[in-house]
């Protein structure tokens, strides 16, 4: 079954994108924490941070400087921001596919 990003991957449900590039996309958080809340995603699904195979780090790397990049075109990179990862149940995670939050203003 899709997860709920894949399904806003696949324009099944909609969402206010950010960014979108042949591998990642990002889009407002539907219960956003902060003035500024934009999810970066893989639009493969890699389920977290604990499950992510070698090598996927160059991706998880990209979503650091899709992240750094908004937060400038968002103007909150000068006062600072915050970026998390949930990782697993037990780290707050709610939808299994991986996802950085950036939130801040
Ligand atoms: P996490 O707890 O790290 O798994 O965060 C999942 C995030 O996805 C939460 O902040 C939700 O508000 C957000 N979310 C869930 N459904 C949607 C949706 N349809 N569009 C945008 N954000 C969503």
């Amino acid at each position: 079954m899709k997860t709920v990003f894949e399904k806003i991957r696949d324009r099944e449900i909609p969402a206010t994108f950010r960014y979108e590039d042949e591998a990642l996309m990002a889009f407002d958080d539907i219960h956003p924490k902060a003035p500024v809340h934009v999810l970066i995603v893989p639009k493969k699904r890699i389920v977290s941070i604990a499950t992510m195979a070698d090598g996927e780090e160059v991706l998880v790397g990209k979503m650091f400087r899709v992240a750094r990049d908004l937060a400038r075109d968002l103007n909150i990179s000068e006062k600072g921001y915050k970026l998390v990862i949930h990782v697993g149940e037990g780290g707050g995670q709610e939808v299994p596919h991986l996802h950085l939050h950036l939130m801040g203003g």
